[in-house]
C-alpha cells in the first residue's frame, strides 16, 4: 500500500488520482490511473475514445502490464474500485483487495459509493474475492468482505487454450476459421499468445457473465443481462481475453489478435492499454453499439490500433 500511495500523486488525472500495487510472491508492480502515451499524445486528454473515457484505472492497468501471472495475486488500492475493474480484477483470478482507509472518505466516494456496494462487492463475493479496509499507521484490518474458506468460483464457459506448434499468418487463419464454425455468430475473441518458456498457444474467449457468474439459471441470466446504470456484469471478449492471460501469465503477440465484430469503445480502450496495435476484424457491419465504430475511427485515423 505504501508503494500506491507514493505514486499516486503522479497520475496525470486532474481530478482522481488513485493508485494500485499488484503483488504475489516475489514481484509487485504499481500503477496510477492514466491514458495509455500513444491516446494521450495523438488524440489528448480530453477526448473521448467512442463512449469510454481515453484512461486506464490503475487496477486494470496493474493486470495489463504484470510481468507474471496474476492468478492468485494480491491487489492494494488507494481508493474504492469502479465495477469494470472489479470484472477485470476477477477475470485476473486477483484473490484479495486491500483498500487505503482514507479513499472511502473522497467525494468521489461519496458519489459513486452505490456502484461500489452494488456491483463492485457483488462481483468479488461471486469470485471469492476478500476485501479489506486497511489502516496503515494503526495497522489494523477490517474486513469487508471474505469468501468461505475453499471457495471455487463456477465456471461454465472458460476460455479455450490450446496448444500450437507455431505461429504464423496461416495458422492464424485456420484457427479463426474453426473458430468461426463454432462459435457461429456470437461474439468472441481469438489470440496467440507465449508462455514464459516460450510456448505458443491459441486461445478464444466468448462474452460471458463476470466470472463466478453462471448463465445456467434462466431468471439469474435475465438479471445478469441487464445494466445497472453504466455498468453490466457481462464481460466483453476482448476484456475476458487481456485479463485470462494475464491470470496465466501469457503474453498476447503482437499481429494475433482477432474479434469477431468491431469491439466496444472501452474493449478498443484497454487493448490500446496492453500495448497491441493491430486488431483482425471478423464483421466489419457488427458492432454492440455506434460508440464503437466511431472508437475504430479515431484510433485508426490517429494511426493508434490498426484494423485488418
Ligand atoms: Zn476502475
Amino acid at each position: 500500500m505504501q508503494d500506491a500511495i507514493e505514486i499516486v500523486a503522479t497520475s496525470a488525472h486532474p481530478t482522481n488520482k488513485i493508485a494500485a500495487t499488484l503483488f504475489h510472491d516475489d514481484w509487485h508492480l504499481s500503477k496510477t490511473n492514466d491514458w495509455p502515451p500513444a491516446i494521450e499524445k495523438q488524440i489528448g486528454r480530453d477526448k473521448k475514445i467512442g463512449n469510454s473515457s481515453g484512461t486506464i484505472h490503475a487496477e486494470t492497468a496493474c493486470v495489463l502490464h504484470a510481468p507474471h501471472a496474476t492468478g492468485g495475486a494480491s491487489l492494494c488500492i488507494t481508493d474504492p474500485f469502479c465495477p469494470n475493474c472489479a470484472k477485470n480484477i476477477a477475470e485476473a483470478g486477483i484473490k484479495t483487495i486491500y483498500l487505503d482507509h482514507k479513499g472511502f472518505d473522497k467525494d468521489f466516494f461519496r458519489r459513486r459509493g452505490e456502484d461500489f456496494e452494488n456491483m463492485s462487492l457483488r462481483i468479488c463475493a461471486h469470485a471469492g474475492i476478500g476485501v479489506y479496509k486497511l489502516w496503515r499507521k494503526e495497522k489494523r484490518i477490517e474486513t469487508i468482505y471474505e469468501s468461505p474458506e475453499g471457495f471455487l468460483p463456477p465456471d461454465d464457459s472458460p476460455v479455450q487454450q490450446e496448444n500450437l506448434n507455431e505461429a504464423n499468418e496461416d495458422v492464424f487463419k485456420k484457427q479463426i476459421q474453426q473458430a468461426v464454425e463454432i462459435h457461429k455468430r456470437r461474439k468472441f475473441s481469438l489470440c496467440f499468445a507465449r508462455d514464459e518458456d516460450g510456448n505458443v498457444f491459441c486461445l478464444t474467449a466468448r462474452a460471458h457473465p463476470v466470472t463466478g457468474y453462471t448463465m445456467t439459471d434462466p431468471e439469474e441470466a435475465l438479471d445478469l443481462l441487464t445494466p445497472i446504470g453504466k455498468y453490466s456484469f457481462i464481460q466483453e471478449p476482448v476484456n475476458r481475453m487481456l485479463m485470462n492471460c494475464a491470470r496465466r501469465g501469457l503474453k498476447i503477440m503482437q499481429n494475433y489478435f482477432y474479434c469477431s465484430q468491431i469491439p466496444t469503445s472501452r474493449e478498443q480502450v484497454n487493448l490500446v492499454g496492453a500495448g497491441l496495435k493491430r486488431i483482425t476484424i471478423g464483421d466489419f457491419e457488427r458492432c454492440r453499439d455506434r460508440h464503437g465504430r466511431h472508437a475504430m475511427e479515431q484510433l485508426s485515423e490517429a494511426g493508434i490500433l490498426q484494423y485488418f
